[in-house]
């Protein structure tokens, strides 16, 4: 049996055991000082001025709405093609996800389609920088600001990306961002996630919400400091928080991000040489002046054409030993969401793109002769 190849995978090296370890034998292994540790190197690399770490990012979104002051009779803008996660934060604290299709080019969520559904109790848009593609935010944050709207980026997949020289999570054109540490993502802390933003009343907010709605801030206290043991719940938060092992895991790989963007944005290219030409198949692109962070290589195939099912497509390549994943199905055609009233229809690019992509592998740990045996079995495959 042929190595497998899977379609995305942590890299894990001596340091970060180390590391995890040593807070194994310190006296804290949570709520200890390797958190702040953890934010202050975050914040500083994507140029926030705050970071909250949380216990994943779907935990990220959901205290950046609470903070947002999103909330019941609330609408957000959210893409069709994410991860569930972006919506179901916004149900989370009570509010109405409305999905706005997205651009069959860069297969992002469509400017256009933000603004055909924007009604007077839209708040907020969530863009998500798909596959660690930068959605076009100066066209974007033109649209929230006139209308008075605020906007988190969904920036799960783009730790390490750039849009006209701006990194990702520096905040120019939006209110806060969210990042994931799953394993599959650019860097990992096993389950984890975390929220930047520039305002502090906000950063007080994360804070709170992380961590049971709860202060023991002497500046923040409504009724009278009554001693050292004093604290007050103040909002129904929630126990959101990142444990140090976590946080240590985190700063020894923030230390490889370069190298792991880099690596990925390698295997890129490798795949953007190499598969050129194929009849059926689409690769994606990467307009001047964005700099993709490749979290995910997605293919757009066309199946009808090739005479072949997407299933006899992934059976085969897994035969080769190759695994491939399918991003995303379209949130809004979930049986929960249909029961909530949506219709799949609404978004109809969204609905082509999910019949034709396919991710393949790409990860820092893939070795050239892993791309190449890729591009084999796509050769045989698809070509
Ligand atoms: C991974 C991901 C999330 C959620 O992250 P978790 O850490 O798994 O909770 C949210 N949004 C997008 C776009 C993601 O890819």
């Amino acid at each position: 049996m042929k190595k497998v190849i899977p379609y995305s995978k942590q890299w894990i090296d001596q340091e970060d055991i180390q590391a995890v370890v040593s807070v194994l034998k310190s006296d804290w292994i949570t709520q200890g000082p390797k958190i702040q540790e953890f934010e202050e190197a975050f914040r500083k690399i994507v140029g926030a001025r705050f970071a909250v770490a949380v216990s994943s990012g779907t935990a990220a979104l959901h205290v950046a709405t609470l903070a947002l002051g999103i909330g019941p009779g609330d609408e957000v803008i959210v893409p069709p093609i994410t991860f569930l996660a972006t919506a179901n934060a916004v149900l989370y604290a009570g509010a109405k996800p409305v999905f706005a299709d997205i651009d069959p080019e860069t297969l992002n969520i469509s400017p256009r389609e933000i603004e055909k559904k924007i009604t007077p109790k839209t708040r907020a848009i969530y863009p998500v920088h798909f596959t660690g593609l930068s959605v076009d935010l100066e066209v974007i944050a033109k649209i929230a600001k006139k209308h008075n709207l605020i906007i988190l980026e969904d920036a799960a997949h783009a730790l390490g990306a750039k849009y006209h020289g701006e990194t990702i999570g520096s905040l120019r054109h939006s209110k806060a961002a969210i990042f994931s540490f799953h394993p599959v993502k650019h860097i990992t802390t096993a389950e984890g996630g975390m929220v930047v933003t520039n305002d502090e009343r906000v950063y007080e907010k994360l804070l709170l919400f992380r961590n049971h709605g709860v202060t023991k801030d002497p500046k923040f206290l409504i009724k009278k400091d009554e001693g050292p043991w004093y604290y007050e719940m103040q909002k129904l938060g929630f126990h959101y928080r990142m444990t140090d092992l976590a946080a240590a895991l985190g700063i020894s790989q923030l230390a490889k991000l370069e190298h792991f963007v880099s690596r990925r944005r390698e295997i890129a290219a490798r795949y953007l040489k190499e598969l050129v030409g194929f009849k059926n198949m689409r690769l994606p692109i990467e307009p001047s002046g964005y700099e993709n962070s490749y979290h995910l290589f997605v293919l757009r195939i066309n199946f009808d054409q090739l005479g072949k099912s997407r299933k006899e497509v992934v059976e085969a390549l897994r035969k080769e030993g190759i695994g491939t994943q399918v991003h995303y199905i379209p949130v809004n055609s979930h049986p929960f969401y249909q029961k909530l009233g949506y219709k799949a229809g609404d978004c109809p690019a969204a609905q082509d793109y999910y019949r034709s992509c396919l991710s393949i592998p790409i990860y820092p740990d893939m070795s050239n002769d892993d791309v190449a045996r890729v591009v084999q079995a796509l050769k045989q495959t698809i070509s």
